[in-house]
């Protein structure tokens, strides 16, 4: 990957940030995500899912809710997008099971890109699922969507703004190694003093959701780390074995994320014609949907140290140091005169 970078530098110049992580990440051989399963402890990080089962149990809960809420639409789309092993579908399926009217008219898409993690999914769900690269394929039917970390693995650009001036960060090349660079680009509207993280494929992928629900129905929930207003500033970063790297030290062979920009996000579904509710920290809304006494009583069946790392894991989700205040929880719907617990109505 590194030789492929170079030489496309030296052909054309630097590389803005964007393109960078697009290559980095998604390129269909050499891409991070494209050959490698990279959750866990042997792994480069962890997600919610893959720390305790009542947070898919729980969003699954909330999947009911909403898809109650837009009049139960049978058959519609239960639709993930960046489902990683498949954990969160599969403790959603489960929850969800025993909602006879729900999961008959359930109907499981995936969103996609990598065959590795695609396998995963299919070993892990065992049953009739549709994978799509991107969300412009899905049916024309109604659908409640879910997105766990997967806006901030989708590129953003860095533009500064300083004394009137606008800059791109870019990748470039010192003797054989990659390095940060800036270059002075044109007048961008609309940016603020520093350092602004764009993302106009998360915003593109948020506007095709929004108009699909505006004009089918529908509601999704988007939960990530990131802030809800828009704020100069830089989030991105490496990360390899669970530590932060330099963001050209590695690439491909490290895990690139930005914090997700709500406010933009929520901009931009809007714009596509869905409501968006009032969102909320991960951890308001997993206490809400009634976490701590789903936990009591799954660790009323276990004993010993499973039954402390069992808690640990519960209380990692919601607690303010860990989880709970840096992950923010985005729903979106169908324009309604009705809430949709535990999210107030626009
Ligand atoms: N939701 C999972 C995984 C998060 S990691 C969890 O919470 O554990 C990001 C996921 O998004 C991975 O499955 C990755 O392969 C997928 N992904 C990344 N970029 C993508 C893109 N552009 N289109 C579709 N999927 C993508």
């Amino acid at each position: 990957m590194k030789k492929l970078i170079v030489s496309m530098i030296k052909a054309s110049g630097p590389m803005p940030i964007d393109h960078y992580m697009a290559l980095c990440l998604g390129h269909p051989t050499l891409g991070y995500y494209m050959n490698r399963d990279p959750f866990g402890a042997a792994g480069d990080f962890t997600t919610a899912p893959e720390i305790s089962q009542i947070f898919g149990e729980l969003v699954g809960i909330w999947c009911v809710a909403a898809w109650q809420a837009v009049g139960s639409p049978s058959p519609f789309l239960l639709v993930e997008l960046g489902p990683g092993r498949g954990t969160l579908m599969a403790d959603i399926l489960r929850a969800t099971a025993k909602m006879k009217e729900f999961s008959e008219a359930v109907q499981v898409h995936l969103v996609e890109t990598s065959p590795v993690l695609r396998q995963a999914q299919r070993d892990k769900l065992d049953r009739q699922i549709t994978w799509h690269d991107s969300v412009e394929t899905l049916p024309q039917e109604p659908l409640i969507f879910v997105a766990n970390e997967f806006f901030d693995a989708l590129p953003a650009q860095q533009l500064i703004r300083h004394n009137g001036a606008t800059y791109e960060r870019c990748v470039d090349v010192e003797g054989d190694d990659l390095v940060l660079a800036i270059r002075p680009i044109p007048q961008v509207p609309g940016l603020l003093e520093g350092l602004n993280e764009i993302s106009t494929v998360s915003s593109a992928i948020a506007t095709s959701l929004g108009a699909r629900i505006d004009a089918l129905g529908g509601a999704g929930l988007v939960i990530d780390y990131g802030h809800l207003q828009t704020a100069a500033g830089e989030t991105l970063q490496a990360l390899k074995a669970h530590k932060t790297v330099g963001v050209v030290e590695h690439p491909s062979e490290s895990d690139l994320t930005v914090h997700v920009d709500f406010e933009a996000l929520a901009k931009a579904f809007a714009a596509g014609g869905a409501a968006v509710l009032s969102p909320k920290t991960q951890g308001a809304f997993l206490n809400e949907m009634g976490l701590e006494a789903r936990a009591a009583k799954l660790a009323a069946k276990l004993v010993g140290q499973t039954r402390k790392d069992f808690l640990t894991g519960a209380a990692r989700l919601v607690d303010d140091k860990e989880m709970g205040q840096l992950f923010k929880v985005l729903a979106v719907a169908q324009r309604l005169r009705q809430p949709i617990y535990p999210f107030e109505a626009p």
